[in-house]
């Protein structure tokens, strides 16, 4: 029996070959830090290297065998999800489960107090984590947690992490995901390898867009809008994304004709739960502005000062709508710079 898995974009691909072959080298360390841009597959990747090192009986090249007790437990996990889709509010994914006993998760919980998902991951998930890899594998083979997002651990809990990455023991793996690797201190990160998700050439994401349905000049204005960033053009093409940002387009201009009122607009983007999306094209506008500018041979030190302040206002409140800062306070102010 042999049990198929979807296949792995070619970007996500070349990362796991990286990864295997430095498996098959002997030089791939205890703990990996797997970093690129969200909804670029991080998570799929762990996945399907979790599924290599966990086979108990690997085939010549070290690939999964799909027929061993651990491959099977692992394909009996509930789904599998292509590209990630980031918890806003609702965990996307069955986090701390898993049916594999020697692969764990660590992500986003709800808390038992308050009945909402945490914005952190907090010392105790860390403890448990740390003691899972002290266990002996249940089935003998290697043990592996994967923690997702990783820049999500508080800062007390950090210290706990490092205790774990300072004793490593053989067959124990631990993979830290992360979108913004440079959050992690320093410590954590200079004792973990590092294996990268980069952006595909453009032909490469246009070709893997258009086998998810997306042709034309459809694909190449998603691809476009999202700098070249294929989960982000596939989420937008299928969706209304692109819909939305010509309407925030809209709207800055809007507020810089003195048209609408930051406080009115951020009531309106906050409303149907899509304030982050919203700001996301916000951010790009900011960033398109600085290259017209560029583009224009225009050096004007203030005005590239400003669309700096509003690139920088809008990611910072993407940040903080994940935390308990009331979103549409947080929207105001990030609008207010864009005001003539
Ligand atoms: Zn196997």
């Amino acid at each position: 029996m042999s049990l198929r898995l979807p296949a792995l974009a070619p970007w996500q691909q070349r990362a796991y070959e990286h990864a295997a072959a430095a498996l098959a080298g002997g030089h791939f360390g205890h703990a990996t830090l797997i970093v690129g841009p969200a909804r670029l597959g991080k998570r799929a990747l762990a996945e399907r290297l979790a599924r290599r090192v966990l086979c108990l009986s690997p085939q010549a090249d070290g690939e999964a065998c799909g027929a061993c007790k651990s491959c099977v437990l692992f394909a009996s996990r509930s789904q599998y999800e292509p590209l990630e889709t980031r918890p806003d509010g609702t965990p996307s994914h069955p986090w701390g489960h898993s049916a594999h006993p020697d692969l764990k998760f660590v992500g986003y919980e709800i808390n038992q107090k308050t009945g909402k998902p945490r914005s952190e991951l907090v010392i105790e998930q860390v403890r448990a984590l740390s003691e899972a890899m002290t266990l002996t594998p249940q089935l003998g083979g290697a043990q592996v947690v994967i923690v997702d997002p990783a820049d999500a651990i508080n800062y007390s809990a950090f210290n706990a992490l490092l205790k774990t990455l300072e004793e490593p023991q053989p067959g124990r793996y631990l993979w830290l995901l992360s979108a913004t690797p440079a959050r992690l201190p320093a410590t954590i990160r200079s004792r973990c390898q590092r294996l990268e998700l980069r952006l595909p050439p453009r032909d490469e994401a246009l070709h893997w867009l258009a086998a998810r349905g997306h042709r034309g000049e459809l694909a190449r204005e998603a691809l476009d809008a999202a700098r070249g960033h294929p989960g982000l053009a596939d989420a937008w093409a299928s969706g209304d994304g692109l819909a939305l940002r010509r309407a925030v387009a809209q709207d800055v201009q809007a507020l810089q004709r003195g048209q609408a009122a930051p406080a009115e607009l951020a009531q309106r983007w906050v409303a149907d739960g899509r304030a982050e999306d919203r700001l996301r094209h916000l951010a790009d506008h900011a960033l398109q502005e600085m290259a017209l500018q560029v583009a224009a041979g225009l050096t004007d030190p203030a005005r590239t000062r400003t669309l700096a302040a509003r690139f920088d206002a809008a990611n910072r409140t993407r940040d903080l709508l994940r935390s308990t800062v009331r979103a549409d306070l947080a929207v105001t102010e990030a609008l207010s710079g864009w005001c003539a």
